[in-house]
C-alpha cells in the first residue's frame, strides 16, 4: 500500500505499527462489530467483523494532511488548520507509554560496503527509532541494554533478534 501526497511525500505502509497508519469504526457500526464478536467467539475468525467494519486513516508524514478511506475504499485528503497540533495524531493513545516492539536484524554483509551496516535495531514510536551497526558484539550489546531498559519501564510488547534469518532472542509479554 502506497500513495502520493499533494506535497509531493509518498506514503509506503510496508509494516505494522506505523505511527501514521488508524483504523476507526463508525459509531453507527459498533453495535454490529459488538454481536459479531459475540457470534464469533472461540472462533479463529473472530479478527473478521472488526475487520469487515473497520476503515483506515493515513497521515503524510510530512505535511500533517489526513486521508481517510471513503465508502468506496478510495482515499479522501483533509489539511490541518493547526498542523502542530496535528503531528503523530493517529499514533497510540498510551503516548511514550506505548509497548513497543524491539526489532533486531543483523546480516552478515557479502558487499564491504555495507560492512557498517550488518546490524539494525527497530524500536520506532512516533518518528524512527533506527540504529546501524558494524560490529556484532555492540550490536548485541545495545540489543540487550534496549531490551533490558524498555522492559523495566514496561514500555515493550514482543523482542526479537535475528542473525543471519536464525532467531537469537525473543521475548513477548504476558509469555514469561
Ligand atoms: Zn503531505
Amino acid at each position: 500500500m502506497h500513495f502520493h501526497c499533494k506535497c509531493g511525500h509518498e506514503t509506503r505502509v510496508t509494516t505494522d505499527y506505523l505511527p501514521y497508519v488508524a483504523e476507526f469504526l463508525a459509531h453507527q457500526d459498533v453495535d454490529d462489530l459488538s454481536e459479531g464478536l459475540q457470534e464469533a467467539e472461540n472462533d479463529v475468525g473472530r479478527i473478521l467483523p472488526y475487520a469487515s467494519l473497520s476503515r483506515r486513516m493515513y497521515q503524510c508524514v510530512q505535511c500533517q494532511r489526513i486521508f481517510i478511506e471513503n465508502h468506496a475504499g478510495g482515499l479522501v485528503s483533509f489539511v490541518p488548520e493547526d498542523v502542530e497540533g496535528a503531528k503523530a495524531i493517529l499514533s497510540s493513545s498510551a503516548g511514550q507509554g506505548w509497548k513497543r516492539h524491539l526489532r533486531a536484524r543483523w546480516n552478515d554483509a557479502s558487499n564491504p560496503r555495507h560492512r557498517h551496516r550488518q546490524g539494525l535495531i527497530d524500536y520506532s514510536h512516533t518518528e524512527p527509532e533506527r540504529e546501524f551497526f558494524g560490529d556484532w558484539n555492540e550490536f548485541e550489546n545495545r540489543y540487550h541494554a534496549l531490551f533490558e531498559e524498555l522492559k523495566s519501564q514496561q514500555r515493550l510488547r514482543t523482542a526479537h533478534l535475528h542473525k543471519n534469518n536464525q532467531l537469537v532472542h525473543s521475548w513477548q509479554l504476558h509469555r514469561e
